[in-house]
């Protein structure tokens, strides 16, 4: 392939990938998005394969490293839960961190790399090793303690070390003092002390910034690994010259910080504070304020046939799902029972926490899996001020996001989190198998309103015991 023809690929499939961003902003052009994006994919990796930077002899090391990645590929994708899909793309992030280290080491480490250029340039050259190897480590380590975190392997709670602001600190100084002593370096073995020891600096950073953050903080730290990991391939790209890359790094990363950006305001958080971490640890000394009591009372069970009742007499019904609907995978049953209520004549909607579930726009697959229309599908702030008129609200398997405690206890970790307001409904049923708290660990004074009953159980049993009540 000419040099030119790969050029004009690169722009097509550059064009292919905004437009794909673009179709991705909402559900019902979002199958579109996916296609443009997988042509542009194809069109990139033909380009780069079959391009003029690619001899011979390479096609057959790519080729290998094509077939073992797509196998790895084909067969996570089969056998991956839909559960367990946010902590396979913190463990994506974490590879895309790894190669930016690699490429970074191989570039330094390749005399063809930065032949023939000026001093100028190969001053340019290495501060881009050194920008790509830092967010590549940061990515990496980060993404494994995310992947920890999400898969339960590690506590969901933050860590916090002694200082740990100074620590940073420190290390920020001296990431800052060794990349200046890796630009003056004069050959590889004096530059290979200076980014070693970044590297080792960056890898610790990544691990110590995420292990702080935890509880219901954790989308904000999915997002932003999500465009750190963007940043990363963007510093691969200008490591390799290849514009590219540049290209769908920096749209990456930047739709990532917008993410970022939108899950921090959903929650009502700073970004920075979000970093800084330490949110959703130990709650603190409880509020003496009467609304800062906690959870007392009882609970009120109710039977999968009491329930169907209470839908049967309902007019108006809002489903709110979250984690649990997703374990369960529940989610047809809840379409089967939409569409049954909706036959009765009744006004059946879903609302939609941003940070439900475990990674963005969890709930919003699979309700579209299900073919939930998407008009019934609203957010938060659509809902939240209908929850007055509602009869009932179904809450399937979600427990923060319908905390009460975000907005009457001002000492709660979650304290000022925005919360789907289902506890206004005339009666609000919860759908969990136990008392168990939700992600952030938090206490959830929901359960002991006097207009809420509880259905214990596992969500899809429990709701096709309704279906078929609602049936008989
Ligand atoms: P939660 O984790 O707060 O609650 C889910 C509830 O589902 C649990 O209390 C659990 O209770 C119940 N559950 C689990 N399995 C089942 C099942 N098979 N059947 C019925 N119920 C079940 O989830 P929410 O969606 O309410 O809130 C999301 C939380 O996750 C927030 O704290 C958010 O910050 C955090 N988070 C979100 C991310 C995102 O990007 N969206 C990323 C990382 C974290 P029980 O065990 O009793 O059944």
């Amino acid at each position: 392939m000419s040099a030119s023809l790969a050029a004009v690929s690169y722009i097509a499939a550059t064009i292919l990938f905004i437009l794909s961003l673009g179709g991705l902003s909402n559900p019902e052009s979002s199958r579109r998005g996916n296609l443009y994006g997988m042509i542009g994919m194809a069109i990139a990796v033909l380009a780069t394969v079959f391009g003029p930077r690619v001899g011979p002899s390479g096609l057959a090391w790519i080729a290998v490293a094509l077939v073992i990645g797509a196998s790895i590929g084909l067969y996570l994708a089969r056998t991956v839960k839909m559960t367990q899909m946010p902590e396979l793309v913190a463990f994506m992030h974490s590879l895309v961190g790894l190669v930016a280290m690699i490429v970074g080491y191989a570039s330094f480490i390749d005399p063809s790399a930065s032949a023939g250029m000026s001093p100028a340039e190969a001053s340019i050259h290495h501060i881009e090793i050194y920008v790509g190897v830092l967010i590549g480590a940061v990515t990496l380590s980060g993404s494994v303690i995310a992947f920890g975190k999400l898969s339960a392997r590690i506590t969901g709670k933050p860590v916090l070390l002694p200082g740990r602001h100074g620590l940073n600190l420190a290390g920020l100084l001296a990431v800052i003092w060794f990349g200046y002593a890796f630009v003056q370096a004069h050959s590889i073995e004096q530059g290979m002390m200076p980014i070693a020891v970044m590297s080792v600096i960056a890898l610790a950073f990544g691990v110590h910034m995420v292990m702080a953050i935890g509880g219901a903080d954790m989308p904000v730290v999915v997002s932003m690994l999500n465009s750190y990991s963007g940043w990363a391939a963007a510093a691969t790209g200008f490591m390799l010259s290849n514009d590219l890359l540049i290209v769908t790094g920096a749209l990456v990363g930047s739709s990532g910080a917008i993410l970022s950006y939108i899950m921090c305001r959903a929650m009502n958080r700073n970004f920075l504070s979000v970093i800084a971490g330490g949110f959703g640890g130990e709650a603190k000394a409880p509020a003496k304020t009467p609304g800062g009591a906690q959870p007392a009372g009882e609970v009120v069970a109710i039977s999968a046939q009491e329930t169907a009742e209470l839908l049967r007499e309902a007019k108006s019904v809002v489903i709110v799902p979250g984690y649990g609907m997703a374990v369960a995978q529940a989610q047809h049953t809840v379409f089967e029972i939409t569409k049954r209520l909706r036959d009765m004549g009744k006004t059946v909607r879903f609302g939609i926490h941003p940070v439900a579930g475990r990674m963005p726009g969890h709930m919003n697959v699979l309700l579209a899996e299900a073919k939930v229309p998407y008009d019934i599908v609203l957010e938060m702030d659509e809902i939240n001020g209908d929850f007055p008129d509602t009869d009932v609200a179904m809450v399937i398997g979600a427990n923060d996001i319908v905390n009460p405690s975000a907005q009457e206890d001002p000492s709660s970790p979650i304290a000022g989190m925005p919360v789907l307001e289902v506890w206004k409904a005339h009666t609000s049923v919860v759908m969990k198998r136990s008392m168990a708290s939700g992600y952030a660990g938090v206490d959830n004074p929901l359960f002991y309103k006097e207009n809420n009953r509880m259905l214990f159980g596992d969500a899809k049993k429990m709701l096709d015991e309704v279906l078929g009540a609602l049936k008989g």
